[in-house]
C-alpha cells in the first residue's frame, strides 16, 4: 500500500526559495583584504541567482544536464552559482584550484565542462589550461583580477557583473526529478585519476538537513559560520547548502586563507562557528601564541577531514574554543560521523568521546568488514575497513559523458556499501574510532602499527609543530615507521628524546627506529598530510634521515 503523503521532489531550488525568503535577512560577507569586508544577504543572493540563471540559459545556451565549472574561492558569487545551476537544472562541477595542471586538464574534459565561472584572480591557473580543454565554450570572470591572460584564446569571455545587469530576478525554476544529478566533485586523485561523485538534489536535501540536526552542527540564524573548508572540497561540507535551510550566516575568507587574516577575521566578525581540516587549526593556533587575537566568539569547530590531533583538541580547549571532531569522504557529501559526547558526562568523561571520529547520523549506516570479508561486532576492539551506506552516499563513480556509471570492485561492495579505505574499531554504544586509512597502515612483522597513532602521540611533544609517519620498506619486519618531524622554533630536543616520549604512550616495538626532520609536511590539494609525496621523498633519498639504534 503507498502513503497518502505529498511527493514533494527535494530540490536545491526549494532550499534557495526557502534561503531568500524565510531567512533573506541572512548574510553572506566575504573578506576583502579592504578595511571592509562585502556584505550581501540571502535575499539579494537569490535574486541574482536568478539573474544568473537567465543570463546562463538565454546568453550563454545552457541547457539541462550541462555541466558549469567553477574555479573559485569562498565568496558570495561562489554561493550564487551553488544555487543558480543546480536550480536550473545544470550541474555544478566545482573544480579543486590546488591541484596540478594536468589534473584538472583531465577532469574538466572528462566532465566535459561547458562553461567555467572563474574569480579573476585565479585566471593565471585557468588561461594557460584552456588550449587543452576543447568542450569549455565560455568563461565568466568576476571579482578583481587582470583579464589579459585571456587575450586571444579561442574561448569567449564573459563579465560576470555585466551578464547578470538588467535580468529579471525570478526564474521559474523547473520541477526536476530529484534524484537528477545537482553537483559533482572529483576525489583528489590519491591513487589513479581522479573519479567523479555525482551529487543528486535528493542527496544535497538530505545531507543539509543532517548538517543542520543538533547532533551534527547544530546551528541558527544567531550563528555565524566562517567557512574555511574551500567550496571545492565536497561542497564546503555542505554548508553552503545548511545555512540557506536554518538562516545561518556565512563568513567566507575568499583567498585570504594564511593563518594571520583568518585570525583576523575571527576578532573583527565574531563567528560562533567554523569548519576547517586540522592543518589550518595547526597554522591559527600558531599563529595567535606569536600574535594573540580573540577567539572568544567561536562556540564550535568542525574539525575532520584528517584525524585531529588531541593535542591541537586540548591547546584548543585552553583558548575556550571547543573542536568538534567529523569524518567524511568526498563519497559521503562529505557528513559520515561526528563526535558529540553522550550526555550527562563531566569533561573529564567526555574526553574519550570527543577524541573519536563519532557515530554515524540516522541518515548514515556502517559497519566494519574483516579481512576474509566478514562483518565484526561493534565491541570496540574488533578492527577492519569501515563500509558505509546511506542516502548521501555514492553507490558509484561517475563514468563520463557516454560511460555508464562505474563500480570498482575496491571502492563498492556487491551488496552496495561504500568501501571507505579507513580502518578501525566501533565501540558499543556506535563510536567509530579510525586507526588508518587502510594504505597507511604500517604491517611490521605481521603486526599493525598506527601511523596515526604514532602522529597523535608525537604532535602531543611542546616542541613538535607537525609530525607525519609513514611505512618504510625494511629487510627484517617487511616495513617499519619512519617519523618525520617539523620542529617548533627554538626547539632542544633531538630524535632521542622524541623516542622516548612516544615510549610514554606507544609500545616499545612500535616505536620508530628512522627520523628525520622536515621544514614542513607535504600537504595535498586539500591540506591534508600527503604520505605519498614523503614515502617517494625517502625512496629518493632526499630525507636527511637518522638511525636510532
Ligand atoms: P582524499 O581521499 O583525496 O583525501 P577526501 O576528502 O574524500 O579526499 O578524503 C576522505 C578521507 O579523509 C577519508 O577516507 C579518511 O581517510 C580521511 N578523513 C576524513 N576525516 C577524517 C577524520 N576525522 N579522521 C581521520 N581521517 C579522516
Amino acid at each position: 500500500m503507498l502513503s497518502t503523503m505529498q511527493d514533494v521532489p527535494l530540490l536545491i531550488s526549494r532550499i534557495l526559495r526557502h534561503g531568500m525568503t524565510i531567512h533573506g535577512k541572512s548574510q553572506v560577507t566575504t573578506w576583502t583584504g579592504e578595511a571592509e569586508p562585502h556584505r550581501r544577504s540571502f535575499a539579494e543572493i537569490g535574486a541574482r541567482a536568478g539573474r544568473l540563471a537567465h543570463a546562463l540559459r538565454d546568453e550563454l545556451g545552457v541547457r539541462q544536464d550541462d555541466r558549469v565549472a567553477t574555479l573559485m574561492w569562498n565568496n558570495s558569487e561562489h554561493v550564487e552559482a551553488y544555487f543558480a545551476i543546480p536550480s536550473m537544472g545544470a550541474v555544478l562541477h566545482t573544480l579543486n584550484l590546488r591541484l596540478p595542471a594536468e589534473q584538472l586538464v583531465f577532469i574538466v574534459n572528462h566532465a566535459a565542462d561547458r562553461v567555467v565561472l572563474v574569480n579573476g584572480t585565479l585566471l593565471p591557473l585557468l588561461a594557460p589550461l584552456l588550449p587543452h580543454l576543447p568542450t569549455v565554450e565560455h568563461v565568466v570572470v568576476s571579482g578583481i583580477g587582470d583579464r589579459s591572460a585571456l587575450d586571444g584564446l579561442d574561448v569567449s569571455v564573459h563579465e560576470y557583473e555585466e551578464l547578470l545587469e538588467g535580468r529579471s530576478a525570478d526564474y521559474d525554476w523547473p520541477e526536476l526529478d530529484e534524484r537528477q544529478a545537482a553537483a559533482m566533485c572529483y576525489t583528489s586523485g590519491t591513487t589513479g585519476d581522479p573519479k567523479g561523485v555525482v551529487y543528486s538534489h535528493r542527496s544535497v536535501y538530505l545531507h543539509s538537513m543532517q548538517v543542520n540536526m543538533t547532533e551534527s552542527m547544530g546551528l541558527t540564524d544567531k550563528d555565524t559560520s566562517l567557512v574555511v573548508v574551500p567550496q571545492f572540497h565536497v561542497n564546503a561540507w555542505g554548508l553552503p547548502h545548511a545555512t540557506f535551510m536554518t538562516g545561518i550566516n556565512m563568513l567566507m575568507p575568499d583567498r585570504f586563507l594564511q593563518p594571520a587574516p583568518l585570525a583576523e577575521m575571527i576578532e573583527r566578525e565574531r563567528p560562533t562557528h567554523a569548519a576547517a581540516v586540522p592543518t589550518i587549526w595547526q597554522g591559527l593556533l600558531a599563529e595567535v601564541a606569536a600574535n594573540p587575537r580573540d577567539l572568544s566568539s567561536m562556540r564550535q569547530v568542525t574539525i575532520g577531514g584528517a584525524a585531529c590531533p588531541p593535542s591541537l583538541m586540548e591547546a584548543y580547549d585552553k583558548l575556550g574554543v571547543r573542536l568538534c571532531h567529523a569524518w567524511g569522504m568526498t563519497e559521503t557529501s562529505p557528513l559520515g560521523t561526528m563526535a558529540h559526547p553522550p550526555s550527562g558526562l563531566s569533561a573529564e568523561e567526555e574526553w574519550p568521546y570527543r577524541i573519536t571520529q563519532g557515530r554515524f547520523p540516522a541518515g548514515v549506516e556502517g559497519r566494519l568488514v574483516g579481512p576474509g570479508g566478514d562483518v565484526l561486532p561493534w565491541d570496540g576492539t574488533s578492527a577492519g575497513e569501515l563500509e558505509v551506506r546511506g542516502s548521501w552516499i555514492a553507490g558509484a563513480y561517475y563514468g563520463g559523458v557516454s560511460g555508464e556509471p562505474i563500480r570498482p570492485e575496491d571502492k563498492f561492495s556487491s551488496d552496495g556499501w561504500l568501501k571507505t579505505g579507513d580502518v578501525g574499531v566501533i565501540s558499543p554504544d556506535g563510536f567509530l574510532t579510525l586507526t588508518d586509512r587502510a594504505k597507511d597502515v604500517i604491517k611490521s612483522g605481521g603486526e599493525w602499527i598506527s601511523s596515526v597513532e604514532l602522529e597523535n602521540a608525537l604532535m602531543a611533544h611542546p616542541e613538535v609543530a607537525e609530525a607525519a609517519v609513514v611505512a618504510v620498506p625494511d629487510d627484517k619486519w617487511g616495513e617499519r615507521p619512519l617519523a618525520t618531524v617539523v620542529l617548533k622554533e627554538g626547539a632542544t630536543a633531538d630524535y632521542a628524546a622524541l623516542r622516548e616520549f612516544l615510549a610514554g604512550s606507544v609500545a616499545k616495538w612500535q616505536l620508530p627506529e628512522r627520523w628525520a626532520s622536515v621544514p614542513a609536511v607535504p600537504k595535498t590539494s586539500v591540506g591534508k598530510f600527503d604520505k605519498k609525496v614523503i614515502r617517494r621523498q625517502y625512496a629518493d633519498g632526499e630525507l636527511d634521515v637518522t638511525t636510532l639504534g
